[in-house]
């Protein structure tokens, strides 16, 4: 399977001959448009720079509900939780995403804006890859984020939602959340082929189109 960034919380993964990207920004957001051809867009949340599906060409699926989807053949589970640590109050909800991939778990996490409930913990169960927002603000910050990580027990990390150049929205940098990490690498693109997971966690610190 492969993994690319293409900024904010949008990722293209290609895997079980599938592309899937998730949550696709809008122009203002600062980077370039995501222009890919795809299978299956998830979408967390109904914010400008998450949900912009209309950028992408072609009809890909899109997924913005909770629960159990199947897809070309992926299973792809929602879990509904929230933007915000006020039950929504503040913000609204968000969707977490779990799904496999040439056998490795990936969880997406959208914009969470909270610590996760045992029973969330649960229901998403075992993953390998977790794509998670670090910048706060809008969401959990890098702390918090930490604390996710240490509750769902991935072996890879890739932060997402956090400042950079390009980024117009005034979030963390993501040094804020690396510093609690061993392992921190920068790659261009993540490839993990069967039994390539490491050992021991691992940040990926993945480029971004500027
Ligand atoms: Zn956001």
């Amino acid at each position: 399977m492969e993994v690319r960034w293409l900024g904010h919380a949008c990722f293209l993964c290609e895997g079980n001959g599938v592309r899937l990207l998730t949550d696709p920004f809008g122009k203002e957001v600062g980077y370039p448009l995501p222009r890919e051809v795809v299978d299956v867009v998830t979408v967390s949340h109904d914010h400008y720079d998450h949900n912009a599906v209309q950028v992408l060409p072609g009809r890909p699926r899109v997924i913005r509900e909770p629960g159990v989807h199947e897809v070309e053949g992926l299973r792809i589970e929602g879990f509904s939780v929230y933007h915000d640590e006020v039950r929504g109050a503040k913000r609204g909800r968000n969707i977490i995403y779990a799904w496999e991939m040439d056998g490795i778990r990936f969880c997406h996490l959208g914009d969470l804006g909270h610590l996760l409930e045992p029973a969330t913990v649960e229901a998403i169960g075992k993953i390998d890859l977790l794509m998670i927002p670090v910048g706060g603000v809008y969401t959990i910050d890098a702390r918090g984020a930490f604390r996710v990580v240490e509750q769902l027990n991935p072996r890879l990390v890739l932060p997402m939602h956090y400042k950079t150049p390009p980024l117009k929205l005034d979030l963390a940098p993501v040094e804020d959340f690396t510093r609690y990490f061993d392992r921190v690498r920068r790659e261009k693109v993540l490839r993990v082929g069967p039994g390539g997971l490491p050992e021991e966690r691992e940040v990926i610190l993945l480029d971004h189109p500027a």
